[in-house]
């Protein structure tokens, strides 16, 4: 009996998503309050609870964390799930609004398969084993590519990471792939932290045109398909540049499809967790080192690396300032977000035709501000490369350098041709560079603003007593204690808080990876 109890209670949980860090906590006193007063039963301890869990549910397993699910669905389902005492139209229309959101899903899906298969078929007619420099419209055939940002990845790197790595900001390395999935190969370009002018369609638009030209098979109709990051990729530049190469003939048909949000799961993370993969295990310490791992990630070669910029600012794949360029002869496409479906065609310069959905009706919008004046030859202008600010080339040589093989500290943590003194809080370029967690970590923050630390409280009980003791000075034992409490305050933020608030994003990400959670879970 206790155990059909028992089991309904696990279903129970597991349907309700409701799971708590330990089961059995809330487990014990139901039992002991209800069940056992009743049926004159024992509540099993946490022991005898897991084995018997394992061995009479076995498949009722707790939901591994996930992330960037969609949050349509999840509405949805939630939706469903709670309308289970409401009447049965109300319930379909929560079905029937699910299925067209799974049917638009799988659609969209299917586009990007069947244009997938279309270009394996092409590839292996061609006989095309690999992704090179071709010239512009030199292949009479239409090409696949897909293309992402990853996660950054810091360097030095080590499988055995020393402790106190833990809480610094070692230095960061940006990852930007395009896929040819026919091959498959995919290049991933990998931007130095001192090279990241940022992740926006500057440098997405960059990398892309170094693509085509560089490793592009010369294709005369362009597939692509990206998430619908609007940042990076789904915004009015990409399409001014993809509308750029069909005028400027390097395309005669350009098509750019974005699936569904949620739902973008495709290629380029596939390679992505192939390289990372590989970086988990591997001894790095320079970027040279990082574009080893990602060329050795896989043993048939699917990625490739292309270093953007080496450490001491040496630029191999420039980025230019085409949203400046763009803006003197396109204009914005309306209601960008809505469509999923975009398409150029030599036939119809300067013309986008767009889709809201697949199975929409095609419409077309004029992009150019004047039909008649086509973007030039002249291309756009280059941006420098910001670098590292003064306080991150000094964090780096004070804190990180210790922890970089002796070859390359001079490469990953040089020190600064300039004194420290002259370091200052990084204006609008170099807060380009570094995200805001970074900043917090070199530059000082108002001390005012800060938490107190743990120390603080215990100094201050101690003075309290202090001051029951000797009445007399309690003036003067007030100012002693502002003056400790500040110099604690600010000797501890000094060494403490600026690592602190930047590891931030480091610890959330590995607390995302599973294991910390792990150690709560009570099966
Ligand atoms: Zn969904």
């Amino acid at each position: 009996m206790q155990l059909v109890v028992f089991l309904h209670y696990c279903c129970k949980y597991v349907i309700s998503y409701t799971f708590t860090p330990s089961v059995h906590s809330v487990y014990r006193p139901t039992f002991k309050n209800i069940v056992v007063a009743c049926l004159e039963m024992r509540v099993v301890g946490k022991t005898t609870f897991r084995r018997l869990w394992r061995q009479l549910v076995p498949y009722i397993v707790r939901t591994r964390p996930l992330t960037d699910l969609c949050w349509e669905c999840q509405r949805n389902n939630e939706a469903l799930y709670r309308s289970a005492n409401l009447p049965d139209s109300v319930k379909s229309a929560k079905v029937l609004q699910q299925q067209h959101h799974l049917t638009l899903v799988q659609e969209e899906r299917s586009i990007y398969n069947s244009m997938v298969h279309d270009a394996k078929l092409t590839v292996a007619a061609a006989g095309i084993e690999t992704l090179g420099h071709n010239e512009p419209c030199s292949n009479d055939f239409a090409m696949h590519y897909s293309f992402d940002f990853a996660q950054q990845v810091h360097f030095p790197s080590s499988p055995l990471q020393p402790g106190p790595m833990y809480f610094l900001v070692p230095r960061k390395c940006g990852i930007f792939g395009v896929c040819c999935e026919a091959l498959p190969q995919q290049v991933n370009y990998l931007i130095d932290e001192g090279m990241c002018t940022s992740k926006g369609s500057n440098a997405v638009i960059s990398y892309l045109h170094h693509f085509f030209g560089t490793w592009g098979l010369g294709e005369t109709a362009l597939h692509l398909h990206c998430d619908n990051c609007s940042g990076q990729n789904k915004n009015k530049f990409v399409l001014w540049y993809l509308c750029w190469r069909v005028i400027c003939k390097l395309h005669q048909s350009v098509s750019l499809n974005f699936m569904i949000s949620g739902h973008t799961k495709f290629a380029p993370d596939w390679c992505f967790g192939l390289l990372k993969q590989r970086y988990r295990h591997s001894e790095v310490s320079t970027l040279a080192d990082i574009a080893g791992v990602v060329n050795s990630s896989t043993v048939v070669g699917v990625n490739r690396a292309e270093i953007v910029g080496t450490e001491n600012g040496q630029v191999n794949v420039p980025t230019f300032d085409w949203q400046t360029y763009f803006q003197t002869f396109f204009k914005p496409f309306p209601g960008i977000k809505t469509v999923h479906h975009f398409r150029f065609s030599a036939d119809c310069p300067g013309i986008v035709f767009y889709k809201a959905t697949s199975s929409s009706e095609e419409q077309s919008f004029q992009m150019l501000q004047d039909a008649s004046t086509m973007p030039g030859s002249i291309g756009p202008t280059k941006i420098a490369p910001p670098g590292l600010p003064l306080d991150r080339q000094w964090y780096l040589y004070h804190k990180i350098r210790e922890f970089v093989c002796i070859a390359s500290q001079d490469i990953t943590c040089p020190k600064p041709a300039s004194p420290m003194e002259k370091a200052s809080v990084p204006e609008s370029a170099s807060a380009a560079v570094l995200e805001p967690s970074v900043s917090a970590s070199v530059i000082s923050v108002p001390k005012q603003k800060r938490k107190r630390l743990t120390s603080e409280p215990k100094q201050r009980t101690k003075t309290s007593k202090q001051q029951l003791q000797h009445k007399k000075s309690t003036e003067a034992h007030k100012t002693t204690e502002q003056t400790v409490t500040v110099v604690s305050v600010s000797q501890n933020t000094n060494l403490v808080s600026p690592l602190t608030s930047s590891t931030e994003t480091r610890r959330s990400s590995r607390f995302r990876s599973g294991s910390v959670r792990l150690t709560d879970f009570c099966l």
